[in-house]
């Protein structure tokens, strides 16, 4: 018998699954759920046991050792980065100008290295002196009615954030951007004026210098402090893709595909740098090379839907064209657009994805005229702040690109 799956999304159905949507997101965002803590694991357990209960036999829990703090990261390059401002300074008289200058090199030049590796989610020297803990990643496949022809893998990352007190305010959140972006690409820039100070005697390049080392101070007592504070309860991010996904799942559940197993991965350590989906990617690679992975980043409010256009820092990644092509198709009904993400913080899982030559989209929302993620990283992000309308149409949208995608 031949299966025909209806192609346009049914408004009544999308509401029904917004709704339950929006009852996971309510239960994961009752508190903070830290990268590799014992509240991450529990909702990657509630993941879990949801799976379970929709008749998913294989759930498969996959543990790693993830990183803990992305600002004790953070902490480690700035305060090399410092060491390197300090020698410039205070080694000059006792050892020389040229002695200072060489160790000031080596140190930015490490400070560099560390953070160009994990920007483009490369090992880096230092990082077994960062605090790691037990992380995981449920993984379920939703296998299609008739023969696998293709790969869908629907992302979403289980951990939230510090509500570090960069993210409070949008005037803040701009703050941050201006500054982290002079923090990071400063490190590049202090060689090139250190070393040009001691070849021209310019004092004026020393003191650019210190600027640059105002701003690494700030980096470096950022990063120290940061765990002081509490996790955001990450509702929006990004409890409302966890939702998003168990809600396909149910639907899927009832009517799969014809030709696409459909994964659904639910991540640990996001907010860390992305290793839970190293992980991920590290024991299916051969299965999931030819896989459209669709990633959802703070899908629960705003009046827009968007996909990132392109994304990173140090390292500037972009959508595969033929995946631009194909979501632009599906989302002119939602009025889909495209969007940057500024040069600091900000990257998805997409992003990585993209990196490692695997086809990605990254779907999020957004209110019409603002360019920051609603309630990012604070401790505002409630469940009471989440939009049933957003969720209906990230739900929608998604719902047609499956049907798009298996019959294409
Ligand atoms: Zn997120």
């Amino acid at each position: 018998m031949l299966l025909i799956h209806t192609v346009s999304t049914n408004p009544a159905s999308s509401a029904r699954f917004a709704q339950r949507a929006l009852s996971h997101a309510q239960v994961l965002a009752k508190g903070g759920r830290g990268s590799a803590t014992e509240a991450e694991k529990q909702a990657a357990e509630y993941t879990q046991l949801q799976l379970k209960a929709l008749g998913f036999e294989d759930v498969h829990f996959q543990p790693f050792l993830g990183l803990r703090s992305i600002w004790l990261f953070f902490a480690l390059a700035f305060g090399l980065a410092l060491v390197g401002h300090a020698a410039f300074w205070f080694l000059r008289h006792p050892m020389g100008i040229v002695p200072a200058l060489i160790v000031s090199l080596v140190a930015f030049s490490l400070s560099g290295y560390i953070l160009w590796c994990k920007f483009s989610f490369r090992d880096f020297p230092l990082r077994t002196t960062l605090p790691h803990a037990p992380s995981q990643n449920i993984i379920a496949i939703i296998p299609p009615t008739g023969e696998v022809r293709k790969r869908l893998v629907l992302v979403g990352h289980l951990d939230s954030h510090r509500a570090v007190f960069w993210f409070a305010t949008d005037y803040l959140v701009l703050l941050f951007a201006i500054s982290g972006v002079v923090c990071i690409y400063g490190v590049y820039l202090a060689i090139p004026l250190y070393a040009l100070a001691v070849l021209t005697h310019g004092q004026v390049f020393a003191w650019l210098g210190l600027v640059l080392a105002f701003f690494h101070f700030l980096g470096w007592f950022t990063g120290v402090t940061a765990d002081l504070g509490q996790y955001s309860p990450g509702a929006n991010d990004n409890a409302s893709a966890v939702g998003t996904i168990l809600a396909l799942a149910e639907r899927l559940k009832a009517q799969p595909l014809q030709n696409t197993d459909v994964w659904l991965a639910f991540t640990g350590c996001e907010e860390t740098g992305c290793d839970g989906l190293l992980a991920l990617l590290k024991e299916h690679r051969d299965m999931l090379k030819d896989a459209l992975f669709v990633d959802f980043e703070l899908v629960g409010i705003g009046d827009r839907l968007s996909y990132v256009h392109d994304e990173g820092n140090l390292r500037r990644r972009s959508i595969p064209l033929d995946v631009e092509a194909f979501v632009k198709e599906v989302g002119k009904p939602y009025g889909l657009h495209s969007a940057s993400t500024p040069l600091i913080g900000a990257s998805t899982e997409g992003g990585t994805l993209w990196e490692f030559g695997f086809k990605a989209v990254c779907f999020s929302a957004h209110h019409q005229g603002s360019p920051i993620l609603p309630e990012w990283h604070r401790l505002t992000d409630t469940a009471d702040r989440l939009q049933v309308d957003t969720l209906e149409r990230v739900h929608a949208l998604t719902w047609d690109l499956l049907q798009r995608f298996d019959q294409g």
